[in-house]
């Protein structure tokens, strides 16, 4: 809202809800945009019953709390999130060890003698005895 757009007038504003009348002046400005609000769609505070007000009030509670059914499908997919990158993690970690056990197994069997290579000696040539 600005002055150019809804100049003051000279006699000030009435409210057709209550009769209330705000000067035209400065301090009658910001009486009447409190009266009216900001919101040209919005209703005259005139206009609001107690009820309206205390549900309003406990709506900007909840709102303050996080306490609204947005904030708690947030926190529902926020932990969803969080346990399935745990999951993602342990699987991972799972993997690395079954990787790690594997390759010590093929490391072990690549450490063994090669039997075509280097034959196992046999009988008294592999004791060194003279026949
Ligand atoms: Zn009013």
């Amino acid at each position: 809202m600005n002055a150019e757009t809804y100049p003051t007038p000279a006699e000030g504003w009435t409210c057709f809800h209550c009769g209330t009348h705000f000067a035209g002046n400065f301090r009658g400005w910001q009486e009447a945009l409190h009266h009216f609000g900001e919101n040209v769609q919005g209703d005259a505070w005139c206009q609001y019953t107690a009820r309206q007000v205390r549900a309003m009030e406990d709506q900007l509670r909840r709102f303050r709390e996080e306490d609204t059914p947005r904030d708690r499908y947030l926190h529902k997919i926020q932990a969803e999130h969080a346990v399935a990158v745990r999951r993602a993690e342990e699987e991972g970690y799972a993997r690395g060890l079954r990787d790690a056990a594997e390759q010590s197994a093929i490391e072990r069997e690549s450490q063994k003698p090669c039997f075509a290579c280097d034959p196992p000696a046999s009988g008294a040539a592999a004791t060194g005895e003279a026949q």
